[in-house]
């Protein structure tokens, strides 16, 4: 049997769901794979015999960039997302006591560039957990989930020619 897609999304995290809901608004022929039998990727909740837990995001830091990102997502899914912006300046343990950051001085370390993403002052507090997001973006979500693993791409020019998925299967690109 062939199906026809105009977009194919690889990945069903919150970034492909997210991308496939947005594409799918235009055209309903978008299919959204991923290699697991639950979208959402790292953002879900996870129970445990002690209790649920959230996993994944729990600190946006308020930048142009996730505000802009959020903004998107409240657009897509007609809800207020962001609650407030929140001041809380991140905070160190040093000398035997938890302080005020304010800095990695004169020496940076090697993971700066991941850090400094926690090191913001001003937070996005949320009215929804990322998991919920999940939720209501696929209840948007108008094309089709398979379970399927993309484990293969073939590139020419610049554009996919075909897909390989769980091994096997040659998708024509
Ligand atoms: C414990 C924890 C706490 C975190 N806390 C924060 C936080 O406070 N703030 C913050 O901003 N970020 C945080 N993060 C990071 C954040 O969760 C991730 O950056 C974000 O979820 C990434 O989303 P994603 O959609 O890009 O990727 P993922 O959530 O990794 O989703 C990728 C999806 O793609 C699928 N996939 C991958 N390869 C293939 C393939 N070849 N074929 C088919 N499917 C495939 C996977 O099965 C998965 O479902 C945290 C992460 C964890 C684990």
């Amino acid at each position: 049997m062939t199906h026809e897609y105009d977009y194919a999304v690889i990945g069903g995290g919150l970034s492909g769901l997210l991308i496939a809901t947005a594409l799918s608004q235009e055209t309903e022929r978008v299919v959204l794979l991923d290699g697991q039998e639950h979208v959402g990727g790292f953002n879900r909740t996870i129970s445990f015999p002690t209790g649920n837990v959230e996993n994944g995001i729990r600190f946006v830091p308020a930048t142009d960039a996730a505000q802009s990102s959020l903004r998107f997502l409240e657009n897509l899914l007609g809800i207020q997302v962001v609650k407030s912006i929140q001041e809380i300046p991140p905070i160190t343990y040093e000398g035997g006591q938890l302080k005020t950051f304010l800095s990695f001085g004169d020496v940076t370390p090697p993971f700066f560039d991941e850090m400094v993403y926690f090191t913001n002052s001003t937070r996005c507090e949320l009215n929804l957990q990322p998991s919920a997001w999940v939720q209501l973006l696929i209840e948007k979500f108008r094309g089709q989930i398979m379970t399927l693993f993309a484990t293969r791409f073939q590139i020419a020019n610049n554009q996919v020619q075909s897909l390989t998925l769980n091994g096997s299967k040659n998708t024509a690109g």
